[in-house]
């Protein structure tokens, strides 16, 4: 009865105003409020759980989830989630991207931030996927030197940073986000970049994605996790 409550909580307040949703999503200020929002989520997060708990818990949800067919970027949402929450896990940051061909919709390669696991500041996780991506020898069909071919796009846990986002252009694909960076997301302040990195950006979609409420809660909670712990301190 009572995680149908929650549940019920949940869903309600979703249920209201962009405006009132768009709120949810801001910047927790402290553990406690951030806390507040894993409670929120239906997958019986207590307000006492540990960082182990709460991960268990998310997986749980996750490994159970079905995609909402109202959303069709849900799919995409889940994996780069799942990638987030394994960074989490791993004691890292938590994002996770994945990179898919747009025509089948084939996910060709999944990966998440690794500053804290590789100790290297640039490893965000679209940076640590495209390394990866670019490494491996059977995705050369999938690239014209060092950029790739058109039809692909990425698809991050949250909004690209500054410097992922100038990467994502070099490569020259599509970008989709789960959740937006309120302090530090890239796509709404595109007018800042010099104009040659602003015509290069101009060339591919950047996007919020098409994801459920629910995926995109994930989404966020997980990229300020650090905060359960004080990782990044
Ligand atoms: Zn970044």
């Amino acid at each position: 009865m009572k995680k149908l409550i929650v549940l019920f909580l949940f869903a309600l307040s979703f249920g209201t105003s962009a405006q009132t949703a768009d709120s949810l999503f801001v910047t927790p200020a402290s553990r406690e409020a951030l806390m507040q929002k894993f409670v929120a989520l239906p997958c019986g997060i207590k307000s006492t759980d540990d960082v182990k708990t709460i991960c268990a818990k998310l997986e749980k949800f996750l490994i159970n989830y079905k995609n909402d067919p109202n959303f069709p970027d849900d799919k995409f949402a889940k994996a780069a989630n799942w990638q987030a929450l394994k960074s989490v896990k791993m004691g890292g940051y938590g994002i996770g991207a994945v990179i898919y061909e747009n025509k089948s919709r084939k996910i060709l390669h999944a990966a998440h931030n690794s500053q804290m696991t590789k100790l290297r500041s640039d490893l965000h996780g679209e940076m640590t996927l495209l390394n990866e991506f670019e490494d491996n020898p059977k995705n050369k069909k999938y690239r014209n030197k060092y950029v790739c071919k058109e039809g692909l796009t990425i698809f991050s846990s949250a909004e690209p940073c500054p410097m992922c986002f100038i990467r994502i252009a070099t490569v020259g694909v599509d970008t989709k986000f789960c959740t937006a960076g309120p302090d530090d997301g890239m796509t709404q302040r595109v007018q800042c970049l010099p104009p040659y990195w602003r015509d290069l950006a101009s060339k591919h979609k950047f996007e919020k994605a098409q994801s459920s409420p629910v995926m995109q809660m994930i989404a966020h909670v997980l990229f300020y996790s650090y905060l359960l712990d004080g990782r990044h301190a």
